[in-house]
């Protein structure tokens, strides 16, 4: 097999004359060739709006963007692609559900269940939804070690709980949250729930139907796919039963001024032009999973994660936040009187690209006292190597900073 890093063009760079060590992969990953490709070759030979024209572009365009809906269904194996909802993103997916769900089920009094451990796209909506009805947010806290306190979760849940919340990986402890345990709590008190899966589905195998979510969203951009692009998988009752988010071309049937009929599904949530050539290099991004060994590149963020955290805790003063036994590939730490942007900007000079600040996960920052802090996030193409010049970066930035 070709060297994995060999697909990914951007990797190959130099940062002032030094290699690029990209390890913000949680922001947002890099692009394989045949995504890069895809999307040039729409915009230089095939670009026809979707689901309109009867002209050929149109048509392939069309047929490519139905194709990326049904690769999508397999990959996260919904049971019908009418399930999956292309979307801008996980943002858009999770405000999405807070709209439509929230004026379908959600009154004054009601209660909706997030944990602490949320990105602010999965805290925010649900306040915004509270607020415009009059309901209630509920916060699940976690462990100091970064473990959702799930213990807690039965007493949590009332019969006002109309619907739960959670990461399946969160963003800054990296924990694997127990969606499927969760999704059975939530369940046996009637309560439906919406996993976040932002950084859970570049790492994890993901089956809707086993894990037995309502909603499932996560953001193209992070599964090496186009920006601007993402998938909300929700089960057909759900969207059968709730109105539209949005209003606009695509979604309609029939439209007068007395009344307006809404598509069937998807279409019924895919207002306006869709982003297609996004969602067809989506297609591209997932098909070039499938055909990689995945078992064998999650071993080995595994073991990227296993290095880093050995090599980071040798650093004196270096505090990492989240060691749940069950982690995905990212590393959040703070060095002990440095600021965590001094951090990230003299790692930046060697060439080694990281996340600093409170990493839109605020309450997990206040959690633990800090302002913020420097996230390392590994994706399949990183090397052991790279764990190691982050290790002796920090090394630098620690003695030039103290
Ligand atoms: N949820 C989690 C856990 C995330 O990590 C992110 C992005 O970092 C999001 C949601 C939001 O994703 P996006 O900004 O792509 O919509």
């Amino acid at each position: 097999m070709m060297d994995i890093r060999s697909y990914f063009p951007l990797l190959s760079q130099s940062v002032d004359g030094r290699p690029l060590v990209y390890l913000d992969n949680a922001a947002t990953a890099q692009k394989p060739q045949v995504v890069i490709d895809v999307v040039n070759e729409l915009h230089t030979s095939l670009n026809g709006n979707i689901h309109r024209g009867v002209h050929r572009m149109a048509e392939q365009c069309t047929e490519r963007y139905e194709a990326a809906r049904e690769s999508v269904r397999e990959y996260i194996n919904a049971e019908k692609a009418h399930e999956v909802i292309f979307t801008s993103g996980a943002t858009a997916g999770i405000n999405l559900v807070a709209f439509a769900f929230g004026e379908r089920y959600v009154g004054a009094g009601d209660e909706i269940v997030v944990t602490e451990m949320e990105h602010h796209s999965n805290i925010v909506p649900w306040q915004l939804l509270c607020e415009r009805k009059g309901a209630t947010l509920k916060v699940l806290p976690f462990a100091d070690s970064g473990e959702l306190r799930t213990d807690l979760l039965p007493a949590l849940i009332s019969k006002k709980t109309k619907l739960l919340a959670v990461a399946h990986v969160s963003n800054v402890l990296g924990s694997i949250n127990p969606v499927d345990e969760i999704v059975r709590i939530a369940h046996a008190q009637g309560v439906p729930v919406l996993v976040d899966g932002a950084q859970g589905v570049q790492h994890l195998p993901v089956d809707v139907r086993q894990m037995g979510c309502d909603f499932y969203a996560f953001s193209g951009h992070k599964v090496y796919a186009p920006t601007g692009t993402g998938v909300l998988y929700a089960k057909e009752k759900f969207l059968d039963e709730m109105p539209p988010w949005q209003g606009g071309g695509d979604m309609v049937k029939t439209v007068t001024f007395d009344k307006t009929t809404y598509a069937d599904l998807p279409y019924k949530f895919e207002a306006g032009t869709a982003n297609y050539v996004g969602v067809i290099g989506l297609g591209a991004a997932i098909g070039f999973l499938k055909n990689l060994d995945l078992d064998a590149a999650r071993l080995h963020e595994q073991e990227l994660l296993r290095r880093a955290t050995e090599r980071l805790q040798e650093i004196d003063g270096l505090a990492i936040y989240g060691l749940a036994p069950q982690k995905c590939s990212i590393v959040s730490f703070a060095l002990k009187g440095i600021h965590h942007l001094d951090v990230a900007q003299v790692l930046d000079k060697q060439g080694i690209a990281v996340r600093s600040g409170t990493l839109c996960a605020e309450p997990v920052a206040r959690r633990y006292g800090l302002t913020g802090m420097v996230r390392a996030s590994f994706a399949f193409y990183n090397t052991l190597a790279e764990v190691d010049a982050l290790a002796e970066g920090l090394k630098r930035a620690k003695n030039m900073l103290s």
